[in-house]
């Protein structure tokens, strides 16, 4: 057994063992953990410094899970089934698809997106992965496959590599992209031989999943430097939710040290409408303020892209702050930067103008002169 196997063992998953450790009374959430799992790993665990800190609010289970909101009330809010071809794969997006590799994850965020079924035995069967690959064959347009799960990072390598090489041996499929939260919380799963291991089907991408900067620790630099050294390109996903990173100067600080340990920020995510993560919602206007807050007055490297991924299946939406492109015509654009001041950029006089590019909210009549 690996290290990370070892680790991963002894983690907290029942309530007694939670109540001892953290002083949750085990009564409190037993319903909850019986609905849905908890797995706290040992390294996670260190990084709670105090109760209802960020870490906790993400991992430890609460009363609050069980509150009913007729808003924030759907198994599958994205209708990821609906969208199921064949088992295990999804495919929404004209070229790219999302393929669930297992139900297993190093810890179960209480906002999870896949509440309904993270957890629960399964991992992707040898029969299933020749109906994903035949399926892919057929579909000559899809170009990019994205593992994600549960965590594809939670199965043994030699299992991650039968995957990784029957997928890598279809023509067509030119990128291949791992959505994981383990380099975060179990940072031993990241070992030598597992980057030597992915290193030969690149290109593989890694998207990895931080909400708050105290997640960022010389562990999890090391386990990020391991990955980028193995030349896979890094980025970031969060999630944005009250109470653990609803200010700018929390995502500020967070997009900031994913920088300085070389994982670009990609995604801000709305909370989506799961049941029994209602709590954790935010108003739509404060993932705009953050935006705000970052563009211009961070790296433009620091800045991720805003969205909400849409009920129903509509696919993530990029949510912009307005009024940066305040008017357009013939001869000019007047836009506005970080910090209000309006510029005035002249269009080339050589060039004709394109029909149906216009943004919806150029006003022809009324733009601001500077
Ligand atoms: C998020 C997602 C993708 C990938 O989207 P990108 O914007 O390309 O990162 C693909 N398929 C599904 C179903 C998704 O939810």
């Amino acid at each position: 057994m690996d290290q990370w196997q070892k680790d991963l063992k002894e983690s907290i998953h029942d309530v007694e063992t939670l109540e001892k450790v953290l002083g949750v009374p085990a009564e409190s959430v037993r319903d909850i953990v019986e609905q849905y799992p908890m797995r706290i790993t040992p390294y996670l665990l260190k990084q709670i410094k105090e109760k209802g800190d960020a870490i906790w609010k993400q991992v430890v289970p609460s009363p609050e899970e069980a509150y009913p909101d007729s808003a924030c009330d759907a198994e599958d809010p994205l209708h990821e089934e609906k969208d199921s071809p064949v088992p295990g794969l999804v495919h929404r997006y004209p070229d790219r698809v999302l393929l669930f590799v297992t139900n297993q994850c190093p810890i179960y965020c209480r906002f999870c997106t896949r509440k309904r079924f993270v957890g629960s035995p399964g991992t992707l069967t040898p029969d299933n992965l020749n109906k994903v690959v035949a399926y892919i064959s057929e579909h000559t347009e899809i170009r990019d496959i994205i593992f994600s799960g549960g965590d594809p990072l939670m199965v043994v390598d030699k299992l991650l590599e039968r995957i990784l090489s029957a997928l890598r041996a279809i023509p067509h499929l030119e990128i291949i992209r791992l959505g994981t939260r383990v380099p975060g919380t179990l940072p031993s799963r990241i070992t030598p031989a597992f980057c030597e291991m992915v290193k030969k089907y690149h290109p593989v991408y890694m998207n990895l999943h931080f909400n708050h900067p105290d997640e960022i620790t010389p562990e999890v630099g090391r386990a990020c430097g391991m990955l980028a050294d193995a030349g896979i390109p890094l980025g970031s996903q969060t999630v944005l939710m009250e109470g653990i990173n609803d200010t700018p100067e929390v995502m500020k600080r967070l997009m900031q040290k994913l920088l300085a340990i070389r994982v670009k920020p990609y995604y801000i995510y709305q909370a989506d409408l799961v049941r029994g993560t209602q709590h954790f919602r935010t108003r739509v206007e404060k993932g705009l303020e953050i935006i705000n807050a970052l563009r211009g007055h961070t790296s433009g490297m620091a800045v991720p892209h805003f969205v909400i991924d849409a009920p129903q299946g509509g696919g993530k939406v990029a949510i912009l702050p307005e009024g940066t492109l305040l008017h357009i015509d013939d001869e000019e654009v007047i836009i506005k930067n970080y910090e209000d001041k309006i510029f005035k950029y002249p269009q080339p006089a050589h060039s004709e103008k394109i029909e149906n590019a216009l943004p919806l909210i150029s006003s022809r009549h009324n733009g601001r002169r500077a």
